[in-house]
């Protein structure tokens, strides 16, 4: 992978870092590039978080990360909320990926430290006893997310059969189960993006990712074999009422084309499925007695759980998953937790998933 400095100046009072995480991406085989270079992989984007200016990409094999390289830094013991509150806007604006506080060591805490920020809303710290630990788990934080595949277009047939175009039994279980959501408060508020960003940027973003907003969480359900109806990309989940738009039928994956396919009726703006449609999508192939999944971003304690914050809709964090459900002694009741993320629960129905976590879940999701 090439990688580049969009700004290395920015960071001239932050020598050592950038020194730190130089070598340790040339150790491991990276060359570094200019970021203007087409086939640049991974960009590292000094940003100052109260006027966050936006780096734009060539395309979206380019992953951003933008690097704090200005202001106060967070205390070590400061909770994730707070540090989600003031970065992850500065994220969105400056057009990243992921999003990366150093802090400085100090007299009392030797230890190197960085915060890193992602998209799914986790706020977790890196930590080192020495340099050399410090960036090699920094490199582990960006390196795999970097080089993750995203499974994020949709391909849409409009052949969804007549008596399907006002839903059944699945849709209306998957509308319930929305509502149930909100009112156990597992819903957390989509991200205002629209507000936050200018309109050039906002078209910047949907043009390469196809988003319209970024909400949080997503439900299926098995329709027949292995076509699965799905919740929309950035709908309001207590709310799903509209077939093409809230609820999509998934028909399979187009290897060849890295792209969902979906089965829409004629007469409706077809809504993208939701990024996780790939998740779900090898979780029912492989297990047939799996008849619904929900995503959310809450937790249980003492549940399996993913290694890697690979990003929401990749290829890489779909087989996490996939994997975590096929070592579980039921893969058909799973309840698999994605670190610093969320969980992703398999059952026969939403129902019997609802029945199974409910006084179980807290709305915090641990950060490590
Ligand atoms: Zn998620």
């Amino acid at each position: 992978m090439r990688y580049g400095f969009s700004n290395r100046e920015e960071l001239d009072h932050l020598p050592e870092f950038l020194e730190g995480l130089d070598r340790a991406l040339q150790a491991h085989g990276h060359q570094l590039a200019d970021v203007t270079d087409p086939e640049v992989g991974l960009v590292l984007h000094p940003i100052d978080p109260d006027a966050p200016r936006p780096f734009r990409r060539q395309g979206r094999g380019t992953y951003v990360v933008s690097i704090v390289a200005r202001g106060p830094s967070p205390s070590g013991g400061e909770p994730y909320e707070a540090i989600l509150a003031r970065y992850y806007p500065a994220m969105i604006r400056s057009l990243a990926n992921l999003l990366v506080v150093p802090l400085p060591p100090s007299a009392d805490n030797p230890k190197r430290q960085a915060f890193v920020v992602t998209l799914e809303r986790g706020a977790y710290p890196v930590r080192g006893n020495s340099s050399a630990e410090f960036y090699q788990g920094m490199y582990e934080a960006l390196a795999p997310l970097a080089q993750s595949c995203l499974v994020i277009d949709n391909i849409f047939d409009t052949d969804l059969p007549q008596e399907l175009w006002d839903g059944d039994e699945h849709t209306r279980s998957m509308a319930w189960a929305g509502a149930r959501l909100e009112e156990l408060d597992l819903l957390p508020a989509p991200f205002p993006i629209r507000e936050i960003l200018d309109e050039r940027d906002f078209r910047h973003l949907k043009k390469l990712y196809q988003i319209g907003g970024l909400s949080y969480g997503n439900l299926s359900t098995r329709h027949e074999g292995n076509l699965f109806w799905m919740s929309g990309s950035g709908v309001d989940k207590s709310r799903l009422s509209v077939v093409g738009r809230d609820f999509l039928l998934v028909k399979g994956y187009n290897r060849e084309r890295n792209a969902m396919v979906l089965s829409v009726p004629p007469h409706v703006e077809p809504n993208r499925v939701s990024v996780d449609a790939i998740e779900h999508w090898m979780i029912y192939t492989e297990h047939p007695e799996v008849g619904a999944i929900l995503h959310i971003h809450a937790w249980i304690d003492g549940i399996r759980s993913t290694q890697i914050n690979y990003p929401c809709g990749s290829l890489e964090l779909a087989e996490a998953v996939a994997e975590a459900v096929r070592q579980e002694p039921d893969p058909g009741r799973a309840i698999i937790g994605l670190r610093n993320h969320g969980m992703t629960i398999t059952g026969p129905s939403l129902e019997e998933i609802f029945a199974r976590i409910e006084g179980r879940v807290q709305t915090q999701v641990p950060m490590m």
